[in-house]
């Protein structure tokens, strides 16, 4: 699970300091998808980027399956965490097997070991490998791209994902496919999800609970459902 406590993080901007997430305490169970909506600037990104270290944090805690991060190399940490962005990141001069298989390669897997990861995780987002795996990212359309990156951040199959608006660059139409898909995959994998949307319908939709963000504050928490029953 992840674990939030007393979370903050200060800027200075133009000689101005604020907290761009304040005091956030947060609990998100193993296998769990939470969503943390809010509009832009009020902190969510900085929150995920201080979970995988991208920034360093202020102040507080950040615990994943009950151990303080704090204590751990950034190989280790980044080792449990998948990380995917909107802006896809693929490297343009890999194939898509490559890609997908950046980390495990990192780790050591073998290439037989690789491929076959590779496939299985295709077949999860209905990409036929045998069409895909030696082409290149340009070849693919944006929101097949969008779900190599998502695939590619399951590869060494971490415990805890992290996603920062996955499916905010992709069209209406295909965003829908590939968050069924993604909920698909999800209910098989049980992975530990913080996933950062201004789209209510889309929290309303993955998350098993949402946390509401204003200012770098959690203002509410509640599971849709609950969310829906209040006026
Ligand atoms: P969100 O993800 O909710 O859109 P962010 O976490 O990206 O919000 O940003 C929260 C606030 O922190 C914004 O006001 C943003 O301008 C500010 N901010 C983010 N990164 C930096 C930085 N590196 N330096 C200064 N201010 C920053
Ligand atoms: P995101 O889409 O993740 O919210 P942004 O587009 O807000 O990212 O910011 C891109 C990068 O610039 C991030 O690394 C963020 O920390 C940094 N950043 C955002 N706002 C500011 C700011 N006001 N001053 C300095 N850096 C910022």
């Amino acid at each position: 699970m992840i674990k939030l406590e007393n979370l903050t993080k200060t800027f200075t901007q133009k000689g101005t300091t604020f907290n761009a997430v304040d005091n956030v305490s947060l609990n998100v169970p193993e296998g769990e998808m939470c969503v943390l909506l809010g509009p832009s600037g009020c902190g969510k990104s900085t929150t995920l980027k201080m979970i995988n270290r991208l920034i360093s944090s202020t102040s507080g805690k950040i615990l994943i399956n009950g151990e303080d991060t704090s204590g751990l190399d950034t190989v280790t940490l980044r080792r449990n965490i998948g990380y995917v962005i909107q802006q896809i990141g693929l490297f343009p001069n890999m194939t898509i097997e490559d890609n997908i298989t950046v980390v495990p390669r990192m780790l050591g897997w073998d290439k037989k070991r690789c491929r076959e990861r590779a496939c299985e995780l295709m077949s999860m987002v209905a990409l036929d490998p045998k069409t895909f795996l030696q082409r290149y990212p340009r070849e693919l359309s944006g929101g097949q791209q969008q779900r190599i990156g998502v695939i590619r951040a399951l590869a060494a199959d971490p415990p805890v994902l992290l996603m920062d608006e996955p499916f905010g660059a992709v069209d209406p139409i295909n965003r829908e496919s590939i968050q069924n898909e993604f909920l698909d995959m999800q209910r098989q994998l049980r992975k530990t999800v913080m996933l950062v949307s201004h789209d209510i319908d889309e929290a309303l939709k993955l998350g098993d609970r949402i946390a509401v963000f204003g200012q770098g504050k959690i203002v509410q928490c509640a599971s849709p459902d609950e969310l829906l029953a209040k006026p």
